[in-house]
């Protein structure tokens, strides 16, 4: 094996040109002669409403080394050091062009301004969300419904989502307020995943209707950076959170499997169990303590029971869910959240994924599979 003895210094901060990026820690393992040489970058920014989280493994090969690749070394260094900036571009260019119901011109935008009776042409892309929620949708019994728009928009989730443990009259401040029993019952009638066609491509939702896809953009965001992952080289291994979807990556410089907690969901901070998982995996959890106010002693949380209209109560309090796909996951995490424990686990197992459920008293719920996955 041939061995270098010049090693190129580990030269930098994170060159990072994203905005409001806090660089948390660049540090370069070097793993002894002629091995590779691995960087660890990790960063941590806010997209999508929510916070990212990267660690990122990045190979410095021998050959990148050399004194005759020094300047494509250079260059490849240069691109490592790019790609938290990447990862972050891509979420913002899934917000704002694929996903936001806010934000005009996004494909979901265009969807719910369209005409009835025209309708609207699907991206290849949003083909296939569809395609995968409309799965989730039928076998979850409609638990998992983004036609819900028109009753997710009563409850202003959004507005009060930062509210968090806010004070009983500080909450109608935040913009909460429970909807009237009528007003439900009319956003209910134009909603249902039934209701809206798609034929040779197009969708044809119907007057009223609009589309959210809240329960599962997060998992789609873990899924384009795993693409995006795929496409370059030098990178071994990432562990990625986008809000309550981690996805994991390749593998752990060290050999170790990846590490994922499930929190806990009454003490913030603490986890009530660790998943160890190899390659590439994503964990989406849904809880009712992600977003919620508290009034009168009852929890208004922000994942609707499509039966209802009103938050759901099925027993659960958090639904965690492992499969290789992010949409799946968060799909199932959402539909599982809403079917409670029984049926949830059932629907997993349907799909081949795992979960993870926590009822109100803390009892837990497990597949077979996710046993196999916990390290303590
Ligand atoms: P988070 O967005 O916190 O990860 P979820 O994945 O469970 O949580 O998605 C909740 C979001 O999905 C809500 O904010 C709302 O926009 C939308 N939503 C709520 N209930 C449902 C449902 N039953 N089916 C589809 N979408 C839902
Ligand atoms: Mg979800």
């Amino acid at each position: 094996m041939k061995c270098h003895k010049k090693k190129r210094v580990l030269r930098k901060n994170l060159f990072y040109m994203g905005a409001v990026v806090t660089v948390l820690l660049t540090a370069m393992a070097v793993t002894g002669c002629g091995r590779e040489a691995v960087e660890k970058i990790t960063c941590s920014d806010t997209a999508m409403g929510t916070v990212i989280q990267q660690t990122l493994y990045v190979r410095e090969s021998e050959d990148r080394e050399a004194d005759d690749r020094e300047e494509e070394g250079r260059e490849a260094q240069d691109d490592a050091d790019a790609l938290p900036a990447r990862v972050m571009d891509c979420l913002n260019d899934l917000e704002a062009q694929i996903l936001s119901w806010r934000l005009e011109g996004t494909e979901v935008y265009e969807i719910n301004q369209s005409d009835p009776e025209a309708g609207y042409p699907l991206s290849e892309k949003m083909s296939g969300y569809l395609e995968c929620i409309s799965q989730v949708w039928e076998k979850s019994g409609g638990a998992l419904d983004v036609t819900l728009g028109e009753v997710t928009r009563l409850w202003n989730i959004d507005a009060w989502a930062q509210g968090l443990g806010a004070e009983e009259e500080a909450i109608g401040e935040l913009g909460f307020q429970i909807p009237s029993q009528a007003a439900i019952a009319r956003g209910l009638e134009d909603t249902g995943f039934e209701k809206l066609r798609i034929e040779e491509n197009r969708i044809y939702l119907p007057e009223g209707m609009s589309l959210d896809l809240g329960a599962v953009g997060k998992g789609i965001a873990c899924d384009e950076i795993l693409a995006l992952l795929e496409t370059q080289e030098q990178v071994q291994g990432a562990v990625i959170s986008v809000g309550g979807s981690v996805l994991t990556y390749g593998s752990k410089p060290d050999g170790n499997c990846w590490k994922v907690g499930i929190q806990h969901p009454r003490e913030s901070g603490e986890y009530l169990a660790i998943l160890s998982l190899s390659g590439s995996k994503c964990v989406s959890t849904s809880g009712d303590y992600e977003r919620y106010v508290e009034l009168e002693g009852i929890r208004y949380h922000h994942i609707m029971d499509p039966e209802t209209g009103y938050p759901a109560d099925s027993g659960l309090i958090s639904a965690t869910i492992v499969s290789d796909s992010g949409l799946l996951s968060d799909a199932l995490s959402t539909a599982c959240f809403v079917l409670g424990a029984e049926k949830g686990l059932a629907l997993a197992e349907s799909f081949g994924a795992e979960a993870y459920l926590i009822g109100k008293d803390m009892e837990i719920y497990m597949t077979e599979g996710m046993k196999a996955l916990i390290l303590r």
